[in-house]
């Protein structure tokens, strides 16, 4: 039976508003909007809560096949319908193998059969293999290409030169595609050691702002001269934001997303030999944070990803903390919009955060027409959320595969009542409703 039900909320985001409306639900489709409250057979009353389309989450470390006991697609994805995303879209490592031939592809989507709970999309991988992989990728509907300019962290994935960019990024443009790039630049020469390997200062200093700010350079060059949409993930030297600017304004197809980590953690409170705070590029200064978020209001930064990238304790070296040795990945897919608002709730209003996670990666995975807003005819996919309510994380609400994340014990901002996918209620009032509903998600299906 399709389900048929409405939702009510006294603030629902429409048209870039929040207002008094009910959202009528039949199928996997948004079938009516209508402002103020009407009766239904079976109306979901959400009161006060937001409305708002269900996250979408573009950046995403899923690991099965290969490596599912760092992350699977049971587990990250029903994480995912308890923080009110309603679709991700998983990067090409770290499973193994790494996506970066259809072959790959096919073995990734197979391990996601009958595991999803909410939608899935792909990014391909490109590590400068042949081009005919990477064209093979892109007509099998992933839905862009991530590189990598450092290594990667796994050997299996490594780092593109500029002449394997020189060789892509001509082909990626005529595929109407999109080039995702990992931005940082390493010295020909590795820097020593530091001393202390559980010094957090010493982790930062041996992955400088230099070396994103390099690498965000070089990839504005090359956006230019192959006129190829280039996104740069996970931002956090707020320096490279006035070369984005100007890029930006020249109209570049550049686009760029921040994490809730860059934004909600900083440097000065995160203690020595506490590898949960690992990632790359790293967590900063205050004052760096501060000026993401101004790059946010710019609109330099387009929109909010989580990066989830955990790794089982042993990895992520919790016992040694020895940090130089950690795998570099934070933790957070269920609390990206928690963080995310927690961290932005002084400077943005609600009008102005809600885009960052639903109609803006929407655009940028190329769902415009239907995901991210509340539209008749649009994916029923939501979220309904308490801005106000605030709540201590607790390891017992985490449902990624490991309960190993930083965001545990902070008090976060925005409680998740509700997620719909495609029509199915899965989460609401706190306990799964509905499993394996996600779909995945194509270039021609989506
Ligand atoms: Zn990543």
């Amino acid at each position: 039976m399709e389900p048929t039900y409405a939702l009510h909320s006294r603030r629902c985001w429409i048209d870039g508003a929040l207002t008094e409306a009910t959202v009528e639900v039949r199928g996997d489709k948004i079938h009516r909007v209508r402002a103020g409250r009407h009766a239904h057979q079976q109306l979901i009353e959400l009161g006060s809560a937001v409305l708002m389309p269900g996250l979408i989450d573009a950046h995403v470390h899923v690991n099965e096949p290969g490596r599912t006991e760092w992350e699977g697609f049971d587990t990250a994805t029903r994480a995912a319908a308890c923080g009110g995303i309603a679709t991700i879209v998983d990067m090409p490592l770290n499973s193994s193998p790494v996506v970066t031939n259809p072959e790959a592809l096919r073995q990734k989507t197979e391990a996601a059969q009958g595991k999803l709970h909410v939608n899935c999309g792909f990014w391909a991988g490109y590590t400068g293999g042949p081009l005919s992989d990477l064209e093979a990728l892109l007509d099998a509907g992933c839905l862009g290409v991530k590189v990598f300019l450092v290594h990667s962290g796994i050997d299996e994935f490594p780092n593109v030169t500029e002449a394997d960019l020189h060789r892509a990024m001509p082909l990626i443009a005529r595929k109407g595609s999109k080039l995702l790039a990992h931005c940082e630049l390493a010295p020909d020469t590795a820097p020593p050691a530091p001393a202390d390997p559980r010094s957090y200062p010493a982790y930062l200093a041996s992955r400088p702002k230099q070396w994103e700010n390099e690498a965000i350079r070089k990839m504005i060059r090359l956006c230019g001269q192959y006129d190829c949409p280039t996104h740069i993930v996970h931002l956090s030297s707020a320096e490279a934001l006035p070369a984005i600017a100007e890029a930006r304004k020249r109209g570049l197809p550049l686009t760029v997303e921040t994490c809730p980590h860059y934004l909600y953690f900083h440097a000065d409170a995160i203690p020595d030999g506490q590898p949960l705070y690992k990632c790359a590029p790293p967590i900063r200064e205050r004052a760096n944070n501060e000026a993401l978020i101004a790059g946010i209001k710019a609109g330099a930064i387009g929109f909010l990803a989580s990066d989830h990238s955990p790794a089982p304790p042993g990895i992520k070296e919790l016992d040694s903390g020895n940090l130089m040795k950690a795998w570099g990945g934070i933790a957070g897919l269920q609390f990206l919009l928690p963080a995310s608002w927690t961290a932005l709730r002084g400077h943005l209003s609600l009008e102005e955060f809600i885009p960052l996670v639903t109609s803006r990666p929407a655009r940028f995975i190329g769902a415009e027409r239907s995901k991210g807003l509340i539209k008749e005819g649009f994916d029923a996919d939501l979220a309904a959320w308490i801005p106000e309510e605030e709540e201590i994380i607790d390891e017992s609400a985490v449902w990624h595969r490991h309960k190993a994340s930083p965001y545990i014990g902070q008090n976060l901002a925005g409680k998740v009542e509700m997620t719909a996918v495609n029509g199915r209620v899965v989460y609401w009032e706190g306990a799964m409703r509905e499993e394996k509903v996600g779909k995945t998600v194509f270039t021609d299906r989506i």
